[in-house]
């Protein structure tokens, strides 16, 4: 199976159509943005480990449960993927105060929160992908109640299983963006990318606010050693996953 016409190109995938048409291929960049594409750099090798983290822990939802898009990875940054129509939502799930809640709350960073919060915002560059309210999904006909529901306690075992999984790699999730689609069923499923572009993940042996940062914050807030971060967070989890049998 090759990749045939270029479907769309993100800020961080390319989607390439195959000769399935129910299979579309990614193409895993290494080209980082912050900041809505304000900020633009590139980190070596970041393709490559995020499609290689993001397989894993795919692997591991699915292995609990969870429906997912992966299908396999035919070559390194490489990843096969259903075709989906992805909703235009991002699905942020947060256990501790950071980044935008923070900015927006007052809450200060590193704040322990009493449950995990999920919020929805629209995926929508032009508008800066603002926060969203449930009514305001219904006015914009974004998803259904029922899909709205479904999406939240989706995206709350996600955070167990993934949160319980961290832990055991010595990380501390603190927040992750995901997306879901829908199949030709009208199945949810978890698409686009897990990885440390859309997580927040902390090393929970080290106790300095900058130094505990294993995630794309090394990129937005110009902390160094962005490359070493991605690899310990995928040497991490490759060991996690294996310690798992
Ligand atoms: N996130 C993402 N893509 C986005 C916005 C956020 O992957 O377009 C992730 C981000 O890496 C973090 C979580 O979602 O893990 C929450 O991000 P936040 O709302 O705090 O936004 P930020 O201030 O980081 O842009």
């Amino acid at each position: 199976m090759s990749a045939q016409k270029q479907l769309y190109e993100g800020k961080a995938k390319i989607i390439y159509t195959t000769d399935n048409p129910e299979i579309l291929l990614a193409y895993f960049k290494d080209d980082a943005t912050a900041f809505n594409a304000q900020k633009r750099g590139s980190i070596a090798g970041k393709g490559e480990m995020n499609c290689t983290i993001a397989a894993y822990l795919f692997q591991l939802l699915e292995a609990n449960g969870v429906p997912t898009h992966f299908i396999d990875c035919p070559a390194p940054g490489k990843m096969r993927v259903r075709a989906l129509r992805i909703l235009p939502l991002e699905v942020v799930v947060r256990n501790i105060a950071a980044g935008s809640l923070c900015q927006q709350t007052g809450l200060l960073v590193g704040t322990v929160l009493p449950q995990p919060l999920v919020e929805f915002f629209y995926k929508k560059d032009e508008l800066g992908d603002p926060l969203l309210t449930r009514d305001r999904i219904m006015l914009l006909n974004l998803a259904t109640p029922e899909q709205l529901d479904q999406l939240r306690s989706s995206a709350l075992r996600i955070n167990q299983i993934l949160s319980d999984f961290f832990h055991q790699c010595g990380i501390t999730l603190v927040d992750f963006k995901l997306e879901f689609g829908l199949d030709v069923q009208q199945q949810l499923l978890l698409a686009d990318e897990i990885s440390p572009d859309s997580c927040r993940l902390w090393d929970q042996a080290e106790a300095d606010p900058d130094r505990r940062v294993m995630d794309k914050d090394r990129f937005r807030r110009d902390l160094g050693n962005v490359e070493s971060a991605y690899q310990q967070v995928l040497e991490r989890v490759q060991k996690g996953v294996e310690g798992r049998g």
